[in-house]
């Protein structure tokens, strides 16, 4: 998928690299979100009021603006909807009932992000689809995640909403800390050092791999408890944005863009250099 992100980045803006692409794309400003907010229950389980929801969204405007330890990702999330459905299926299994829930629901375009709750599980507590996966199905596009996992919620370690920003992290192109382990490329960024494996809890200090650096373990793309999580780094930042510039940034002069929070939603588009 890395490979796919130079080339593509290559194709539209004569560069895959991040730095240099960087100055650009933060010229253009921040870059907001619209979010689409699926809130998918049975009866009264699994049904999260209007502040639940905007709870969430202010964590997720921490988290990425580094309010919370890290780098500012200069990424933002609006609250474009919100709507519940009553559906013990889809509820229960929404994994099961994944293509069908959101083929009814979801709403926007590829810079749209659709965030579906619903009874994910206590192995996982979310699933994402990466920015690569929107060319071949778009339909398909967004992040479920578990209904107890949102600020305030019922699971015990994740309880403060970092499960969305965590797996948001991958909506927006970023891969686990510990991807590929101690092997090159591991997650193909510089500045989080190499970690062998996920880590638990919240360890006190940990260094799994021969290169240099501890082990990331604050780091939202890592599995650690939410009270142990707390930042993104520069380098996932401009992940980040390359990642946004070449599978989400509204095409010029296509009506891509989700229009759901007035003009342009503050969308970031950025123009092909040539
Ligand atoms: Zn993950």
């Amino acid at each position: 998928m890395l490979a796919d992100l130079r080339r593509t980045l290559a194709d539209r803006y004569g560069t895959s690299d991040e730095r240099r692409l960087d100055s650009t794309l933060r010229r253009a400003g921040r870059l907001v979100v619209p979010v689409r907010f699926h809130v998918i229950h049975n009866g009264r389980r699994g049904w999260l009021s209007n502040k639940d929801v905007r709870r969430q969204i202010s964590t997720l405007n921490a988290a990425y603006g580094g309010a919370k330890g890290g780098v500012d990702t200069h990424v933002r999330f609006r609250l474009a909807s919100h709507g519940h459905t009553d559906s013990a299926a889809w509820f229960y299994s929404p994994r099961l009932y994944e293509n069908s829930m959101k083929r009814r629901l979801r709403k926007g375009g590829r810079n749209t992000l659709n965030v579906y709750t619903a009874a994910v599980g206590t192995d996982v507590l979310g699933f994402s689809t990466f920015p690569q996966w929107y060319r071949r199905k778009p339909h398909m596009d967004g992040v479920v995640i578990d209904y107890r996992s949102l600020p305030g919620g019922s699971f015990r370690h994740y309880d403060r909403g970092y499960t969305a920003v965590h797996e948001i992290g991958h909506w927006l192109g970023l891969f686990h800390t510990f991807e590929n382990g101690c092997r090159t490329p591991g997650d193909g960024i510089a500045d989080t050092p190499y970690e062998a494996r996920p880590a638990e809890g919240c360890p006190y200090s940990r260094d799994t791999c021969r290169q240099r650096g501890r082990d990331p373990i604050h780091n939202f793309m890592d599995y650690a408890h939410d009270s142990c999580m707390r930042e993104f780094t520069a380098g996932q930042g401009r992940r980040i944005r390359a990642a946004w510039a070449a599978y989400r940034a509204p095409r010029r002069g296509a009506r891509s863009v989700d229009l759901g929070t007035g003009p342009a939603a503050g969308a970031l588009s950025v123009g092909a250099p040539r």
